[in-house]
């Protein structure tokens, strides 16, 4: 049979295995909700491949977590029978973090030299499987793939190396075995051969998890006894959002999305669901704390998971959150799916259409309370996820006017805090038919854009709109309350009364044979000169027509090659 082969790790794995080695996390339990984690993601795939392909040699009997404690050898195993891992999946999952961000994570993590930004950072990203190595200073994991005839053993101490071998007699599923570094209490690492520590543990963070999690009994190694008395069952097993919300604690739901959302943080909000009737089904939303780092890059997966009577289905449902809502995490539950459902079915289902347009609105009624109840948690919010919300904007007909309400924006009426269009339409003076805006590259060149001044004069407030999404949403968005949304920067701005009216035209007729020269002088580069009333200090300034593109819009199509 083959040799063990030396393999070495991806220098991105190298350097979050460094981390986890000198555990800048100060809380190490959470090393076995990751396993378990693992392992119950294992099993749900199993019973899903088994169910769709029949021709699967597997054994899907008894499917379970198995906690195997070995005190002489101080060594904790945490087994599953689940799907398993070929060699080319070990190498490729284990040996290398193909999670995209990673290369901005640690960079990140380099410039946060002190402890409690590294903390949050690695909160952020969340370690899984490494995280081993904070409790145990070598770990060997064996594992099969369900349908395969041979396994693979894999061992690491967590340097820059790994050794990966073949594996004949190994069973269906994983088995991953920590070599414990000596106890110590003091210094927050307990013995994890105590079965009391792994209760304590398992009720914890791992409670919800459908699976049973067993304990087996240990037998007395040094007389070679075979172990005695039956596996013990820690977890509770209930599912989560099938429960009666006030039975379930904050602490449950927050463990279970940490589950979920593979984040080391507590969710900003988590939004319950149950809808009875024909269809009947039952949600367990979360809003992250924050925006995961690849939240605008490109094949971003959506966060809903989909069971069908408790029996989980897929990951990422496209069909039941919009793009816009990429970040919500959670569990939608449904009574009366196949459980042979897949994507195509699902984007085509009236039912999953209806329960989609649901969720968005609660999700969006949750935010909107939020405004009003817990603002500093809405800051939060808008902080993190506002640039995607408006994303909604341009996909969501049904929900702008709903969006645009728990939008919020930079404005000349004060330069620290974002105002609410509704704050803005009840600050707007006698006379101000519209809600007006300037685009550009930054606060700062917006504030010394000239185009401003005759709006400061009258006391007319201007939204200071930054992001590159806002260029698009302004051009399609009719308005707000009625109110509709007008550039300061495009075509004619109209700021005066009637008597100023008749004096300006007044005033551009002694200025007529002077405006038509510079336009013939200036053919070239622009379209009109005109009089203006918008400026107030400034000479002149460049005005777009109601039609043109921004100028940031025009860089960016040049960007494009447009
Ligand atoms: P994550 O769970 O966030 O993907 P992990 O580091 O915890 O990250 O695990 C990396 C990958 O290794 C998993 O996505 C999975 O594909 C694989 N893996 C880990 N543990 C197991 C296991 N017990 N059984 C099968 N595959 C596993
Ligand atoms: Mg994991």
């Amino acid at each position: 049979t083959a040799q063990a082969e030396t393999l070495e790790f991806q220098s991105e794995a190298r350097q979050l295995l460094q981390l986890m080695i000198h555990s800048v996390y100060s809380n190490k339990d959470t090393f076995l909700r990751e396993l378990i984690s693992n392992a119950s993601d294992a099993l749900d795939k199993l019973r899903l491949e088994a169910f769709r392909d029949k021709d699967l040699q597997a054994d899907t009997d008894d499917l379970k977590i198995t906690l195997e404690v070995d005190k002489a050898a101080r060594t904790l195993t945490v087994r599953d029978n689940g799907i398993g891992m070929d060699r080319d999946e070990v190498v490729g999952l284990i040996g290398t973090i193909a999670k995209s961000g990673t290369a901005e994570f640690l960079q990140k993590l380099k410039q946060a030299k002190d402890g409690a930004g590294t903390q949050d950072l690695i909160g952020q990203f969340g370690i899984g499987f490494y995280s081993s190595f904070m409790v145990a200073d070598k770990v060997t994991l064996v594992t099969r793939r369900a349908g395969r005839d041979e396994g693979v053993r894999w061992e690491s101490a967590g340097e820059s190396t790994y050794t990966i071998e073949a594996a004949p007699d190994a069973p269906q599923g994983t088995s991953v075995t920590l070599h414990l570094k000596p106890a110590d209490v003091e210094d927050g690492l307990p013995d994890y051969t105590e079965a009391a520590t792994l209760r304590t543990i398992v009720k914890r963070y791992s409670d919800f998890i459908t699976w049973p999690v067993q304990l087996a009994p240990e037998g007395d190694k040094a007389e070679g006894d075979k172990a005695d008395g039956d596996p013990e069952t820690i977890n509770s097993r209930k599912a989560l959002w099938a429960r009666p919300q006030s039975e379930v604690t904050d602490e449950e739901y927050a463990e279970f999305y940490k589950h979920i959302a593979h984040d080391w943080t507590d969710p900003l909000e988590t939004i319950r669901l149950q809808a009875e009737g024909t269809f009947e089904y039952q949600a367990l939303l979360f809003i992250p704390a924050r925006a995961p780092m690849d939240l605008f890059m490109r094949e971003r997966k959506r966060g809903v998971q989909l069971y069908v009577k408790r029996v989980f289905i897929m990951d990422d449902c496209e069909a039941l959150m919009p793009e816009y809502l990429r970040f919500v995490k959670g569990v939608v539950d449904a009574q009366d799916l196949s459980l042979n459902v897949s994507r195509e079915i699902l984007q085509n289902d009236r039912h999953i259409q209806m329960m989609r347009r649901r969720l968005v609105r609660k999700v969006l009624s949750t935010v909107k309370s939020m405004m009003t109840e817990k603002p500093e948690q809405y800051a939060t919010f808008w902080r993190e996820f506002g640039r995607a919300v408006k994303e909604g904007l341009l996909d969501d007909f049904d929900n702008r006017e709903t969006i645009l309400g728990i939008a919020s924006f930079d404005s000349t009426h004060d330069a620290e805090k974002q105002t609410t269009l509704e704050d803005y339409v009840a600050r707007m003076p006698e006379g101000q038919e519209h809600i007006y805006y300037l685009t550009g590259e930054s606060r700062a060149t917006i504030e010394n854009s000239p185009h401003l001044e005759a709006f400061r004069a009258k006391g007319y407030e201007v939204l200071v709109l930054t992001d590159p999404i806002d260029e698009m949403w302004v051009d399609s968005v009719p308005g707000f309350n009625g109110k509709q949304f007008q550039s300061v920067a495009k075509g004619q701005v109209d700021l005066d009364t009637d008597e100023e009216k008749a004096e300006a035209k007044e005033r551009a007729k002694d200025f007529a044979s002077m405006l038509e020269w510079m336009t013939s002088s200036l053919e070239s580069d622009v379209k009109q000169v005109r009089l203006s009333s918008r400026l107030t200090t400034s000479p002149a300034c460049l005005v777009g027509d109601e039609n043109d593109l921004t100028p940031t819009m025009e860089k960016m199509y040049r960007a494009m090659g447009q």
